[in-house]
């Protein structure tokens, strides 16, 4: 397979599901990320063309695209010659109509065994690290914002079951409005779209009713107290802002941010995206 060149879609919008609101079942824009060609004669043939339910279960060799978007991905499945002519023509874009006419969408990318050692890893940022998604309150007030950054996840991609050396890809969340949540566990490895999808759920699931406990005059008041002991500074008039103060300078030591999300992750997560966009970042 492979790893095509590097996309952003910012803006992009996705539709939900209307009896599960954190589904998203489809984007507007989707990327290409990898593509490649199935011999017939492929020893892993049977295995690859296995994953598919037996209407759009290839007989032949075949072609397949993986398209994703910040929170869903689709597979591609058709005739190779629509791939060969595409990539020769690749300004031109995706030839949609080529693709719906000889060949088919699916949901998602295959997850077997067989699929996992063709599809490459794909990150969202061309370096694993920057802003995935931003999802704003219905009232306006604050939003959600998933990212990606480099460290050490909690959640492992299916299939691996041993903690990576050293810092990798992470997407997480966080609120800029109760500052404290997207903890330890809605640390994802980033390598593929199901974790980025994993982890903009719980983005999501944030957003809805209830959830979000707002701006916390406990945690102004508790970080005031923690103040006055450690810097034996007397009693500050009023503590409201000191946590979401305290949450823009939380340190994430460069390349291994610390366990829990902040808003210091977003704003280095939002430099990497602005220097992205400028293409000086590899
Ligand atoms: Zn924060
Ligand atoms: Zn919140
Ligand atoms: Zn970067």
């Amino acid at each position: 397979m492979h790893t095509l060149p590097f996309a952003d879609i910012p803006g992009n919008h996705h539709q939900v599901s209307p009896s599960e609101p954190t589904r998203v079942t489809s984007a507007r824009t989707y990327r290409a990320s990898w593509a490649g060609i199935i011999e017939a004669g492929d020893p892993q043939f049977q295995a690859l063309a296995q994953a598919f339910e037996p209407p759009h279960r290839p007989a032949a060799t075949f072609a397949a695209i993986g398209l994703e978007s910040q929170e869903h991905a689709l597979i591609w499945l058709g005739a190779p010659q629509v791939l060969t002519h595409w990539a020769l023509h690749q300004d031109d874009g995706l030839p949609i109509a080529a693709l719906n006419q000889h060949g088919a969408f699916g949901e998602h990318w295959p997850a077997d065994p067989a699929w996992r050692e063709r599809i490459p890893t794909t990150t969202w940022n061309p370096d694993g690290q920057g802003i995935v998604t931003e999802l704003d309150f219905p009232d306006g007030d604050g939003r959600v914002v998933v990212y990606e950054l480099l460290g050490k996840p909690a959640m492992l991609p299916a299939g691996v079951s041993r903690q990576p050396v050293g810092p990798v890809p992470v997407v997480t969340w966080h609120c800029t409005r109760c500052h404290s949540a997207g903890d330890t566990l809605d640390r994802y490895a980033s390598a593929s779209p199901a974790e980025r999808r994993e982890a903009a759920r719980a983005a999501r699931r944030h957003l809805r009713p209830g959830r979000c406990r707002g701006a916390s005059a406990r945690l102004d008041q508790a970080l005031a107290a923690v103040d006055r002991v450690v810097t034996g500074r007397p009693e500050s008039a009023d503590p409201t802002g000191l946590y979401a103060a305290w949450c823009q300078t939380k340190t994430t030591g460069g390349c291994t941010p610390g366990m829990v999300s902040s808003c210091a992750e977003v704003r280095e997560a939002r430099t990497h995206t602005a220097r992205h966009r400028m293409a000086t970042c590899p």
